[in-house]
């Protein structure tokens, strides 16, 4: 039986991985979120004590970095050497150590064939921003999952608050700003959709119709 990768790319906060959980659940695929790779090297990072925006030093990183990932119950967790880091990479410091790292090409091509072994193996949903265009170019189906900064950055205030955190919509909606704009203008592999891509803006609908919406493109690409 053929396996079946389905990328799911777009900015961050644009829901990707709730969606791409959902959906991976129903077809019982696995769901690998590749932003916790990035994270993880992020936060190895600035453990070390390195600024983050130093290419050369991040590169010199890798050399002694151990990063994978692991599913308990369908649950990914990523491990940092033989640490679980699966809550310590969510902080905003992780998350701008993340976008920071991610602009390294050193760092992209180390984390590469981590990711082309796992949707080697198994039929997965996999997020991010280059899945479609760099890490699965063949992939059966692609989205491009997107919606509006402010709408982002509403649902990520939303979803802080129900974890405890108090961080102002102000300070999130100018994170996401600043992380679109490096995502989308760094030189190697930057966030853009793949021409064949399925777009889906979810400014207006909500939870229950992206997932919906992400599930009827799979069915109707795999039939
Ligand atoms: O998706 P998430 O917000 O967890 O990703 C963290 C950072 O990792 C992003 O800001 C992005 O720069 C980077 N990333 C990437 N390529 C991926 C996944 C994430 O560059 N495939």
């Amino acid at each position: 039986m053929d396996i079946i990768n389905v990328a799911v790319d777009g900015p961050a906060g644009a829901g990707k991985s709730t969606v791409s959980k959902r959906a991976a659940a129903y077809f019982g695929y696995i769901y690998v979120d590749t932003g916790a790779l990035y994270r993880a090297v992020g936060l190895n990072a600035l453990r070390l004590g390195i600024n983050t925006r130093d290419a050369e030093r991040v590169a010199e990183t890798l050399k002694d970095v151990k990063v994978s990932l692991g599913f308990k119950n369908g649950e990914q967790r990523v491990f940092l050497f033989d640490e679980d880091v699966s809550d310590e990479i969510r902080t905003p410091a992780a998350s701008m150590a993340a976008s920071d790292v991610s602009a390294v090409p050193a760092v992209r091509d180390f984390l590469f064939s981590l990711q082309k072994d796992i949707a080697k193996k198994n039929n997965c949903i996999m997020d991010g921003r280059d899945i479609g265009t760099v890490v699965l170019p063949d992939a059966k189906v692609k989205i491009f999952l997107t919606a509006s900064p402010e709408k982002r950055a509403e649902r990520r205030v939303k979803e802080l608050r129900e974890k405890g955190r108090d961080d102002s919509y102000e300070d999130v909606l100018k994170d996401i700003i600043e992380r679109d704009h490096n995502d989308s203008h760094r030189a190697v592999a930057p966030l853009k959709q793949a021409d064949d891509a399925v777009l889906v803006d979810t400014s207006d609908i909500d939870f229950e119709g992206s997932v919906n919406t992400v599930i009827n493109i799979i069915k109707e690409k795999t039939r």
